[in-house]
């Protein structure tokens, strides 16, 4: 429990991947130092913090981070803690803002050059640390918050799902893409392009969960950006009832 924030819970899925926010000017000069993300950032200098709000209804995680160099999510999910640590919740709701903080530092895609979007599925690697957190809290559907550049993959807002073995998968990106208009990516199978997918490693175990993609250049926030990631966390969230 965190003293100052009486209604906040946080912990650490890893230590290794502790790092200093604010030296990604790229990001640190678009943030808002109000007292929590002050504390978010101090946390992150330890490692990767999960932060939890709620204690009742479905179990619901809020991710960001696992590419350090999309700093739109991140910068969005700042700011929905800031929200959520003042709202009563219907759901519990977690959120790792940072998956790792000295990717984010040093503004780049990979963890220790791994790519933690492709790696979740390897035992101890950081993403797959987050799985087991995921395991051990008993969450029940992930929302995982990207960016994409243009001439990159996929280079349009979009929310990817699967139908099997987690239809819910399928539904919550439809409904995503209903109210904030981003295109559903939809596979038959989780998993079946390519492994390790925080999202596809989910839905194979049973937890609904979707990938979602704003449009901005790597490395910095794109106009326009921030405030769509911000409108598919919302989104995603409201599909549960917040
Ligand atoms: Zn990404």
């Amino acid at each position: 429990m965190v003293d100052d924030f009486d209604n906040v819970e946080m912990t650490y899925v890893s230590f290794l991947s502790r790092g200093y926010i604010s030296k990604n000017k790229n990001l640190f000069e678009k943030i808002e130092l109000t007292p929590f993300t002050k504390f978010v950032l101090q946390s992150s200098i330890y490692g990767t913090p999960i932060f939890k709000f709620g204690d009742c209804g479905k179990r619901i995680l809020v991710l960001s981070g696992i590419h350090g160099n999309e700093l739109a999510p991140q910068l969005a999910n700042l700011t929905l803690l800031n929200e959520l640590s003042e709202m009563d919740l219907n759901n519990t709701i977690y959120v790792i803002p940072f998956a790792s903080p000295k990717s984010t530092m040093n503004n780049e895609r990979t963890f220790n050059s791994l790519d933690l979007n492709r790696s979740a599925h390897i035992t101890n690697s950081l993403s797959n640390m987050i799985i087991q957190a995921i395991d051990e809290l008993k969450i029940d559907f992930v929302g995982d918050f990207h960016s994409t550049a243009y001439n990159s993959n996929p280079g349009f807002e979009s929310v990817f799902s699967s139908k099997n073995p987690s239809p819910e998968s399928y539904l919550i990106a439809q409904y995503i893409s209903e109210e904030v208009g981003s295109e559903v990516i939809s596979f038959d199978v989780a998993g079946s392009s390519y492994k390790g997918a925080i999202e596809d490693v989910c839905n194979l175990r049973g937890i609904p969960a979707v990938t979602c993609e704003v449009v901005s250049p790597f490395a910095s926030v794109g106009k326009g950006s921030f405030e769509k990631s911000l409108e598919q966390m919302k989104c995603f969230l409201t599909y549960f009832g917040f």
